[in-house]
């Protein structure tokens, strides 16, 4: 058996495990030192008690031989989808069918297999920094070309840095794909409709499809869309990948919806346009058996009005330590972007090396950030601080920062 060869041009999963290795060797040179991490980019409040009991009079249905559900629909039951559609879309102007909305297990999920769909030889492009699940899956696939000097030879990258304030330009040639995440993850910034047009103008006229990562969108507190639909034409040219990680603490629960409009089209053969949504549903009907029934009860409960009152708790904490971070860094000088409608804050850093200063801050501080380095060639001279922390830990962690 000769294994898929795209996996041994994978660069290791360098990062995370190059901060792990660092963070262990300094702490076992220091045991005293107490590290505080805003590296986090996990949830950590509870779950809302609104959701906990739905799953739990979920799990008490499967008691009985009368209510118990075996195999769900394979693209989500019928309440999930409505609650999805009403309280996500239809409220923001947004008309969506039935079956364009498909529960999956993540995000990642989905925006790391939607490339299933494209041609082996499509052209990708991608924000950078970038979440690199979008990368990988098309490197898996084979599509990027080599790895040299932490570039892949096939792979379009479109910068966002301080230089254009974080607002990419759409590509300056052809490309098939164009992989956004509005608000950023790494970088925490968001773009305005009038900046999203282009992209979707972009879409139309070289036939090309936007795989729009929405996965921060209940951090929004400006006047930025919460989906890309919001944009004049994007149904024709644009899938949406959502999800409850961020916005109701399900990281540990698993349950996500991706959009796929009946509209947005791929080639076939000889030109013929194809449904990317018959395409997905096909996929999924082969791959996917559904997200377990408590956990899609326990989904729908977000969309309650106590239940959208309690995630939104967790959201306004998060959202309050990003503001700290955000005002605190400013005003001890630093340059400053995302934190805003966004648990991330992009600081550049005083020096060029991202992980020069990264081991600055842990040495000096005892302070864990992400080199902006680890997401992509544009992220060199940048840090990635979280708000995930307990408001305490993050407070002091910026009072070591400012004493540096
Ligand atoms: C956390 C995150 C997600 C959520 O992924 P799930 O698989 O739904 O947990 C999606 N996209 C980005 C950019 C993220 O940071």
């Amino acid at each position: 058996m000769n294994v898929n060869p795209n996996f041994e041009k994978l660069p290791g999963s360098y990062l995370f495990a190059e901060i792990a290795r660092r963070v262990k060797e300094f702490q076992a040179a220091d045991p005293a030192a107490d590290i505080l991490k805003l590296g986090i980019g996990d949830v950590t409040r509870p779950l809302a008690p609104a959701v906990v009991d739905a799953m739990k009079r979920a799990a008490d249905e499967m008691l009985s031989a009368g209510t118990m559900r075996g195999y769900g629909p394979d693209f989500g039951y019928d309440f999930l989808v409505n609650a999805i559609i009403a309280h996500d879309y239809t409220a923001r102007g947004v008309e969506l069918e039935f079956d364009e909305v498909f529960i999956s297990d993540g995000a990642k999920t989905d925006s790391s297999a939607i490339q299933e769909l494209f041609s082996s030889d499509a052209k990708i492009a991608v924000t950078d920094p970038v979440y690199p699940v979008y990368v990988d899956s098309n490197a898996m696939a084979g599509r990027l070309g080599e790895y040299k000097d932490g570039r892949w030879t096939n792979l379009t990258y479109l910068p966002c840095n301080a230089e254009n304030n974080f607002v990419p330009e759409p590509p300056r040639g052809h490309v098939d794909v164009i992989y956004l995440c509005y608000p950023n993850n790494p970088t925490g910034t968001t773009l305005t409709k009038e900046q999203l047009k282009p992209f979707v103008d972009y879409a139309h006229r070289e036939g090309a499809v936007i795989v729009y990562d929405a996965a921060y969108k209940a951090f929004i507190r400006s006047d930025v869309p919460r989906s890309i639909y919001e944009i004049d034409g994007a149904k024709d040219v644009a899938i949406e990948c959502n999800s409850f990680s961020k916005t109701a603490g399900f990281t540990g629960m698993r349950c996500a919806y991706s959009v796929l409009p009946h509209a947005v089209k791929g080639r076939g053969g000889n030109g013929r346009p194809m449904e990317l949504n018959a395409m997905w549903k096909r996929r999924m009907g082969t791959r996917f058996n559904g997200v377990s029934f408590p956990v899609q009860r326990a989904a729908a409960a977000v969309f309650t009005p106590e239940g959208w009152a309690q995630c939104m708790e967790a959201v306004e904490y998060y959202l309050r330590n990003a503001t700290m971070i955000r005002s605190e860094l400013l005003a001890m000088g630093y340059t400053v972007f995302g934190g805003i409608d966004a648990p991330y804050v992009w600081l550049k850093t005083p020096t060029a090396d991202s992980w020069a200063f990264f081991d600055e801050l842990l040495r000096k501080a005892h302070v864990v950030g992400t080199p902006g380095a680890g997401f992509g060639p544009s992220g060199e001279g940048y840090l990635r601080l979280t708000a995930f922390n307990t408001n305490e830990k993050t407070r002091e962690a910026l009072q070591r920062i400012k004493e540096l």
